[in-house]
């Protein structure tokens, strides 16, 4: 995997992205990164990349020149039109299943906005996807970037160890996954549930389901009208409901 981050804060990107399992990832050289900025492409000798906006308003708009101009200078060198992600508030909220679909790209282009947006005429020409990490206003783009980084990238070959293996935890299968506990066996007067302590996997695989279960209906419940539910999950949640209303 290849990522490419237009952005006017290249820094930014590689210093927050060099650390711990992304930064292991690139060492080993799993994924690939480079974050390109935008203002080396300006025309004008003050390297100005923003204007104001067309019919007032406050703020500044970021120029499409010099994005364009970023682009195809990365379409050329990559040798196809790649998917280009602009992450902004009025996209698709992201989610761990566009994580995995973003994930089977040899390529992915993330252009980050700033100040008031970006002007629209170059986001029509070159914007495959629109991606919001959340109903909430940011500054840049680059801290969604980022997150959708870490996020694709965990799901990419050879970049999580096996036992931080990625297959079952929160969003797979639609459920939240349940508790995890480590040395010591109490802490604080607090015990480490037995099961997991008796060695017996079929009794544990058992107790994990019913607690993502349990989590999943507290914490959300939304998630279980797409989650696949055996017969006894459903018996199981039933029962749940059941004791809550009482
Ligand atoms: N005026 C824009 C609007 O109302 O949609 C918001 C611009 S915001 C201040 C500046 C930049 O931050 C955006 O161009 C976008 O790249 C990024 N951004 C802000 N919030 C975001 C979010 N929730 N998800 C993704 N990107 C976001």
């Amino acid at each position: 995997m290849n990522y490419h981050v237009l952005t006017l804060f290249p820094e930014m990107i590689m210093q927050a992205l060099g650390t711990s399992i992304i930064g292991r990832a690139l060492e080993k050289e799993s994924i690939s990164l480079e974050a390109i900025d935008i203002r080396e492409y300006t025309t004008n000798k003050h390297k100005k990349v923003d204007d104001t906006p067309y019919g007032g308003g406050a703020g500044m708009v970021m120029q499409a020149q010099p994005i364009y101009d970023a682009y195809q200078d990365l379409e050329r060198k990559i040798g196809f039109r790649p998917r280009v992600i602009y992450l902004t508030p009025q996209g698709k909220v992201f989610h761990q299943g566009m994580a995995q679909e973003f994930a089977k790209e040899q390529d992915l282009v993330f252009l980050c906005g700033h100040y008031e947006g970006i002007d629209e005429r170059v986001l029509e020409e070159i914007v495959t996807d629109y991606v919001s990490i959340g109903d909430y206003v940011l500054t840049g783009g680059e801290l969604p970037a980022m997150v959708l980084i870490d996020a694709i990238s965990r799901l990419v070959p050879g970049v999580l160890k096996n036992e931080e293996s990625a297959q079952f935890e929160s969003f797979h299968d639609n459920l939240l996954e349940y508790p995890q506990y480590s040395r010591p066996e109490e802490w604080m007067g607090k015990k480490v549930p037995s099961v997991l302590l008796s060695g017996h996997h079929a009794n544990i695989e058992a107790w994990r389901r019913e607690k993502s279960l349990q989590r999943t209906y507290e914490r959300r419940p939304d998630l279980l009208e797409s989650a696949a539910l055996s017969e006894k999950d459903k018996k199981f949640l039933d029962n749940l409901r059941n004791n809550t209303c009482k």
